[in-house]
């Protein structure tokens, strides 16, 4: 399809730098595959953003707002769709004060979730340290309500800034949010399916003793190391464990498909529930190995597998 020119024209005054024309997806993913986006824009402040998202409401551009691409994988013919980028600014970590429940400290959407949780440790504030490892940024990881065995995001959540598909700001308490196992549904989703954009988050957390609190992250650090494959391209797991079911990870390892490759991807040999990009992947490579594994699985134990990653572009 491609930007029109008037459109590139208005792009280009609004950002300037910060936009690019047929971007390359392959270098916003962890999983490093990925065709082009037609076009891609890195806002840095709210103003920007809001003006961004109404010029392309105004234009029929439907958006994608990505965070870290940690948890994507981008198709080989790329996103007929403008990609919305936000860890290039909304940044900023505040203390927001106390509560009769904790300290609440207020985390743009482009803050890398890591550097969150090195700086509650350092203020000596608990609470955080389940996501110790997991990278991204705080919007992804409130979108997916991104979580380990030990906590996940919607339990430190209060309260969240949003804007709307037509640009309105909007504060949603936490009994407005509706988290499940790896999602935060939105209520109602517009006609268009456009979803609302996370811009901040304020989290409450309690003190605690830093040196407890770093000793805790050192034993969980080490926890995912002796697990999980390191070094290999991956949007961590790949399938949601099924409910009432043994983990994804063991179902797979049980049929027998640990080391299985497909192209350039292939099934971690460390973590079954790992698909790696083990020598230059394309996302088809990725994607039938996927159905292969839901396949088998299905096959063998009667289960359904179902993505835990998020699948885009055409
Ligand atoms: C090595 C490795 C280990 C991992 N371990 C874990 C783990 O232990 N637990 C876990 O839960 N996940 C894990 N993940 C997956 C991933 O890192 C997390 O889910 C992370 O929170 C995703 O954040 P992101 O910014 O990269 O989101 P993206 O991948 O950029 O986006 C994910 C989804 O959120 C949407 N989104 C992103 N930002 C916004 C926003 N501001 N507003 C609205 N929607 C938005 C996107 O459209 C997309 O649908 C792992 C990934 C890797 C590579």
């Amino acid at each position: 399809m491609g930007i029109d020119p008037d459109t590139a024209q208005w792009l280009l005054d609004l950002l300037g730098q910060d936009v690019r024309l047929n971007e390359p997806m392959s270098r916003h993913t962890s999983f490093r595959v990925g065709g082009p986006a037609d076009v891609l824009a890195r806002p840095r402040d709210l103003t920007t953003l809001v003006r961004l998202i109404r010029g392309a409401g105004e234009r029929h551009l439907p958006f994608l707002v990505i965070g870290g691409g940690t948890n994507l994988v981008v198709r080989d013919a790329g996103i007929r769709r403008l990609v919305i980028v936000l860890s290039g600014g909304f940044r900023d970590i505040a203390d927001s004060g106390d509560s009769p429940e904790g300290v609440r400290l207020t985390a743009g959407a482009g803050c890398r979730l890591q550097g969150f949780c090195r700086f509650a440790m350092n203020r000596g504030l608990a609470g955080m340290n389940f996501a110790l490892g997991i990278p991204g940024t705080i919007g992804g990881a409130i979108r997916v309500n991104a979580g380990t065995r030990r906590g996940w995001i919607s339990d430190v959540l209060r309260k969240l800034y949003v804007l709307q598909p037509d640009g309105t700001e909007q504060i949603l308490r936490r009994a407005d949010m509706n988290f499940s196992y790896r999602t935060l549904s939105w209520d109602p989703v517009t006609s268009d399916n456009a979803q609302p954009i996370i811009v901040q988050g304020v989290f409450c957390l309690t003190p605690e003793d830093p040196a407890s609190l770093k000793s805790e992250a050192t034993q969980i650090l080490a926890d995912r190391h002796a697990s999980q494959p390191m070094g290999l391209p991956s949007a961590g797991c790949f399938f949601k464990n099924p409910p009432g079911e043994a983990p994804a990870g063991r179902l797979i390892e049980a049929a027998g498909l640990k080391g299985t490759q497909i192209g350039g991807a292939a099934v971690s040999t460390r973590h079954a529930n790992y698909i790696v990009n083990r020598e230059k992947a394309t996302a088809a490579d990725i994607l039938s190995l996927m159905e292969l594994i839901q396949e088998t699985v299905k096959d063998k134990f009667d289960i359904d597998l179902e993505p835990e990653v998020h699948i885009v572009g055409s």
